[in-house]
């Protein structure tokens, strides 16, 4: 067979393993392993999963190791997985023939096996591949919570608030700066314990279930609040359900978000540096009562806080 023709065949099989494994049909699928391509085929990154098998609303260092490739990495690499692009940036510690990114699991989504996909252009044609990997499930507690009435049946003029809060926050997280603002660890920004953990089931008043998409920390009403990491405020203003919120851009997908606060001391377009003061723990929105609601999205998805805290730690090798 002519290299091309060989070539062309073998881009089809790695597309239809990629698809086989979309539609959950990987154990029936060929295996897609790099070796069972015929020799001459373009040879492909190596892609890491870090852990390996990721939670549910946690997330996955993915560290993608050129060297195979002599040690550049693909024109046009990207990674997607279920409809998330996965920002790929300059490895921090791991030097040039590396890539990384962070891979968020939704809260919703269920235990089973799953593939990324790896795409670059190889002289001028695209290339796919698929990385598979396996989804552990999510283990979540409920809890019954009361607050005001307000916050459980909004008036029609709250309704309409509420929605253009959130086509506000949600044209802020796309447009996020592309590569990293932050270098090293994020660091958690009020020092107290966690009284609130991500993904509980909350029942508001006895009707109103919700996720809770955020981690709770205990604080005193006044404490200063810190940004994680360095990066620029996209939002500081009072928001219906976050009371006094700061939502910070790090970059590369990565926002945090600090809510319920009694005072804001940033505004919008301001650069923060890790460990910045932001603002003052209150008791603003949806509150019981003072502590800070710390936010974290990735690549669009909301993901745990703490999970986020473990990626950065273990990325920059810290
Ligand atoms: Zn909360």
């Amino acid at each position: 067979m002519p290299p091309l023709a060989a070539f062309r065949r073998a881009v089809r099989a790695a597309v239809a393993a990629a698809f086989a494994f979309a539609l959950g049909l990987a154990a029936a699928a060929p295996a897609p392993a790099r070796s069972a391509l015929p020799s001459g085929d373009p040879v492909g990154p190596r892609v890491e999963l870090t852990p390996a098998e990721p939670r549910a609303g946690e997330m996955a260092v993915v560290e993608v190791d050129c060297r195979p490739r002599g040690g550049l990495c693909p024109e046009g690499l990207s990674l997607r997985w279920a409809g998330q692009d996965i920002a790929l940036f300059p490895h921090p510690v791991r030097g040039p023939a590396f890539r990384a990114g962070l891979l968020a699991v939704p809260l919703t989504a269920k235990a089973e096996a799953t593939a990324l996909e790896a795409l670059w252009s190889e002289a001028g044609r695209p290339v796919s591949r698929p990385v598979a990997f396996r989804i552990r499930a999510g283990v979540f507690a409920e809890e019954a919570l009361r607050v005001d009435p307000r916050h459980v049946h909004p008036s029609p003029q709250d309704r309409e608030r509420i929605r253009r809060e959130r086509e506000e926050l949600e044209r802020i997280y796309a447009a996020g700066a592309p590569s990293p603002l932050w270098r090293g660890r994020f660091l958690a920004p009020v020092p107290g314990e966690v009284s609130g953990a991500f993904g509980t089931r909350r029942v508001f008043n006895g009707e109103l279930i919700s996720r809770h998409t955020g981690v709770d920390f205990r604080a005193a009403a006044g404490d200063p609040v810190a940004a994680a990491a360095s990066g620029v405020v996209r939002l500081g203003k009072e928001l219906f359900y976050s009371g006094n919120a700061v939502v910070v851009d790090h970059g590369a997908g990565v926002f945090t978000s600090y809510s319920h606060l009694s005072r804001i001391e940033v505004g919008v377009g301001q650069r923060v540096a890790r460990g910045e003061g932001i603002g003052r723990v209150g008791a603003t929105g949806r509150a019981t009562g003072p502590h800070l609601h710390w936010g974290v999205k990735v690549n669009g998805v909301a993901v745990d806080p703490l999970a986020l805290l473990e990626a950065t730690a273990l990325l920059a090798r810290e």
